[in-house]
C-alpha cells in the first residue's frame, strides 16, 4: 500500500510538503517524477522543483541511504522494509499543467508533486490533501468513504490524472446528465456580476450535446474547474475533470450579450469535455502506454487536437451558443488563420504533431515562418472531411459516423488507433468511386503542403466564400510591408517578419525598435497605419534601435492581398445545405 500526503508547507514560499509512506517492498525502491504531463507536450523536468529530500526507516526513523541515479530518479537502500520518503515542492506555476500555492489558493498536478514509486505504479494508493481551514478542495478522485480529505487512486497514472484545486472563494453549480453528476467550480477573480447559472446552463446544453453524439457517456462523474486571473487562457483535458484558466472578462455577465471572449470560453469548456472522449479514451497507438521520462511523438495531434477544435465550435452550434452565421463566421476565421501562416508552406499537419515538443510548445517570433499548428489546420481539415462526407454520401453521413464508429471500435474497448484507422472509418462512409479521392486528401492534407480547396465544396452546400483584405480601425488595407509591430506603452517593436519580405531582404529584424518612419516619430504618426495604407511599391524609410545601435533601412511596400476569409450562407440554400443545418439543430 502506498501513502502519500501533500500539504502547503509555506504559503508565501510557495512550499508544498509530500510525504509518501511505502510499505514492505524491494531491498532498493525507486521513486520517479516525470517530465512532461499528458496533453501537454513539452519537457518541463518537474524534478527542478523538488527540495529537500529525505528517506528514512518507517519503524524508527532512522534515515536511510539514498542516490540521484538522474534528475527524475531517486534511489533508495529501504532493505524490503516499510520506507517514508519526504521532500518540498516549489509551486508558483500559475499554468495548468504545473503546480501553485499563495495564501488564496493551492493547485496542483499530481505528476509535478508525487514522484512515481516504480514498481508500484499499478498499486492503489490513498492520497491525504490539506490546505488552510475554511478553504475547499476540488478533485476528481474518489474520496474515501468518510474521509473528507483523503481520496484514493487505482494506480499512478490514475492519480496524475486528476489535478486539485483549493481556495477559500469559489463559486460551485452542479447538474446531471443521465444520472452523472456535473460539478462546475469557478476560483479566484469572481464578481457579483457573473452569470453563473447561466453559464452552467450552457456548459450543461454543451454536455448533452456531446454525449448524444457518442451514444452515451463513460463517466462516473465530471469537474469542471476554472481559475479566473488576468490575460490567462486555457485547459488541460483529463479523464474526468478538466483544469482551466480564463480571463475574468470571459465570464458571462448578468444582461449582458454574449462577447466572442464569452463564446471563446464557452468554446474551451466545449474542447476539453470533447477530450474526454478524444484522446483520454481513444487515444494514438503511439501514447499506448505513455512514457512520461521522455518525449513521445505521435503524428495523430491533427485529429486529437484538431478534431477537438472543429467540434468545440460545432457543439456550440448544436448547444444554441451561437447562429449558424456566427458558427460559419468563426471556422472563416479559423481559415483565415491557416491560410495567413507562411509555415503551412513548409511544415504538413502530420510534422506539426510530431514536432509538437520543440516547435508548436516551444513557439517564438519565427514560428509563423516555420510551422503550421495542428490545432487550427487540424480543424481546418476536420471541417473538410466533415463536409467531403456529407457530399459523397448525399448527407446521410458525416464525420459524426466516424467519430462514434472511432469511439466505439476503439476508444471504448481502450485500443489505440493511427492514421489508417482514421481513413478507413472515413472512406465507409462514402460512394465507393470517391475512396480514391479520399485517400488523396488525406495524403495532401496531411503529408502535403497545399491547401485545401474549400470553394467547390462549401458552394454545394450553400455557403458563398468570400475574401477581403485586411482592416485596422475600419480601414482597409492598401499595402503589405511583412512586419507586425507590437506596441506597448508608446514603444514600437517589431513582433513578426514574414521571412519572405522585401524588409526581411533588407535586413529589418523581429526584435527592432521601430523609432520613426521617413524622420516622422510616432507621437506624430500612426506607424501601423503607415505601413498598412499606403502606396504599393512605396519606399519607406524605417529608423530602428537593436541593442542600443540606431541605423537606418529603407524597405518597399507590397500590395495588400486579399487574405480575409468569409463563409456566409447564400439565399438560395441548397437541397444539401437544408438538410446540413438541420443536423445542426440544437
Ligand atoms: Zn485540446
Amino acid at each position: 500500500m502506498l501513502r502519500y500526503t501533500i500539504k502547503p508547507k509555506n504559503l508565501g514560499a510557495h512550499l508544498l510538503s509530500v510525504s509518501i509512506d511505502v510499505d514492505d517492498n524491494a531491498d532498493v525502491l525507486t521513486a520517479k517524477i516525470p517530465k512532461w504531463i499528458p496533453g501537454s507536450y513539452k519537457i518541463r523536468d518537474y524534478s527542478r522543483h523538488i527540495q529537500n529530500f529525505h528517506a528514512k526507516r518507517a519503524a524508527d526513523g532512522k534515515p536511510l541511504a539514498w542516490r540521484k541515479l538522474d534528475s527524475d530518479t531517486w534511489e533508495i537502500d529501504s532493505d524490503g522494509q516499510a520506507v517514508n520518503l519526504s521532500y518540498d515542492v516549489y509551486a508558483y506555476d500559475l499554468s495548468v499543467r504545473g503546480a501553485y500555492l499563495d495564501d488564496t489558493r493551492m493547485f496542483f498536478n499530481h505528476c509535478c508533486v508525487a514522484t512515481d514509486i516504480i514498481a508500484l505504479s499499478q498499486c492503489r494508493r490513498r492520497i491525504a490533501i490539506e490546505s488552510p481551514q475554511d478553504w475547499r478542495l476540488f478533485t476528481a478522485l474518489p474520496r474515501c468513504q468518510g474521509e473528507k480529505n483523503i481520496f484514493e487512486a487505482d494506480s499512478y497514472e490514475h492519480q496524475i490524472d486528476c489535478p486539485v484545486e483549493s481556495a477559500e472563494h469559489y463559486v460551485h453549480r452542479q447538474f446531471s446528465i443521465a444520472d452523472v453528476c456535473h460539478e462546475v467550480v469557478f476560483t479566484g477573480y469572481l464578481s457579483d456580476d457573473d452569470d453563473v447559472d447561466g453559464m452552467t446552463q450552457r456548459i450543461k446544453n454543451i454536455c448533452t450535446a456531446e454525449i448524444k453524439l457518442f451514444g452515451g457517456s463513460p463517466l462516473d462523474s465530471y469537474l469542471f474547474m476554472t481559475y479566473l486571473e488576468h490575460k490567462q487562457y486555457g485547459g488541460l483535458e483529463h479523464k474526468n475533470s478538466v483544469a482551466q484558466m480564463a480571463s475574468p472578462d470571459m465570464m458571462m455577465k448578468k444582461g449582458v450579450a454574449m462577447t466572442d471572449k464569452m463564446i471563446d470560453f464557452m468554446g474551451l469548456c466545449s474542447h476539453e469535455y470533447f477530450h474526454l472522449w478524444n484522446i483520454k479514451r481513444l487515444q494514438p497507438k503511439d501514447f499506448q502506454p505513455y512514457n512520461l521520462y521522455r518525449e513521445q511523438h505521435t503524428e495523430m495531434l491533427w485529429m486529437f487536437e484538431g478534431f477537438t477544435s472543429y467540434y468545440d465550435e460545432l457543439f456550440l452550434l448544436r448547444a444554441g451558443v451561437v447562429d449558424a452565421n456566427t458558427f460559419l463566421q468563426r471556422q472563416a476565421k479559423n481559415l483565415t488563420r491557416v491560410l495567413n501562416v507562411p509555415g503551412r508552406k513548409l511544415q504538413p499537419l502530420a510534422a506539426s504533431s510530431f514536432d509538437a515538443w520543440t516547435k508548436l510548445y516551444q513557439a517564438d517570433a519565427n514560428s509563423s515562418n516555420n510551422m503550421v499548428s495542428y490545432y487550427t489546420k487540424g480543424a481546418v481539415f476536420a471541417l473538410y472531411l466533415d463536409l467531403f462526407i456529407r457530399r459523397h454520401s448525399d448527407n446521410h453521413h458525416s464525420l459524426d459516423d466516424v467519430m462514434r464508429e472511432l469511439w466505439q471500435r476503439y476508444g471504448a474497448k481502450g485500443i489505440g488507433i493511427d492514421e489508417d484507422s482514421v481513413f478507413t472509418a472515413c472512406a465507409g462512409y462514402i460512394a465507393a468511386d470517391k475512396r480514391e479521392q479520399l485517400a488523396q486528401r488525406f495524403v495532401e492534407g496531411l503529408h502535403g503542403t497545399n491547401d485545401l480547396d474549400f470553394d467547390k465544396l462549401l458552394t454545394a452546400f450553400g455557403v458563398s466564400v468570400t475574401q477581403t483584405v485586411s482592416q485596422t480601425k475600419g480601414k482597409t488595407h492598401t499595402t503589405d510591408s511583412g512586419l507586425r509591430l507590437n506596441i506597448e506603452r508608446g514603444v514600437a517593436t517589431i513582433a513578426f517578419l514574414h521571412a519572405d519580405s522585401h524588409a526581411a531582404a533588407v535586413g529589418v529584424s523581429v526584435g527592432d525598435r521601430l523609432i520613426a518612419i521617413d524622420r516622422q516619430q510616432m507621437d506624430n504618426i500612426d506607424f501601423q497605419q503607415r505601413l498598412n495604407i499606403g502606396r504599393a511599391g512605396e519606399t519607406l524609410m524605417l529608423t530602428l534601435s537593436r541593442r542600443g545601435r540606431v541605423f537606418d533601412k529603407t524597405i518597399r511596400l507590397a500590395p495588400a492581398v486579399a487574405n480575409q476569409y468569409h463563409f456566409v450562407l447564400s439565399e438560395q440554400s441548397t437541397a444539401l445545405g437544408e438538410r446540413w443545418l438541420e443536423t445542426w439543430q440544437p
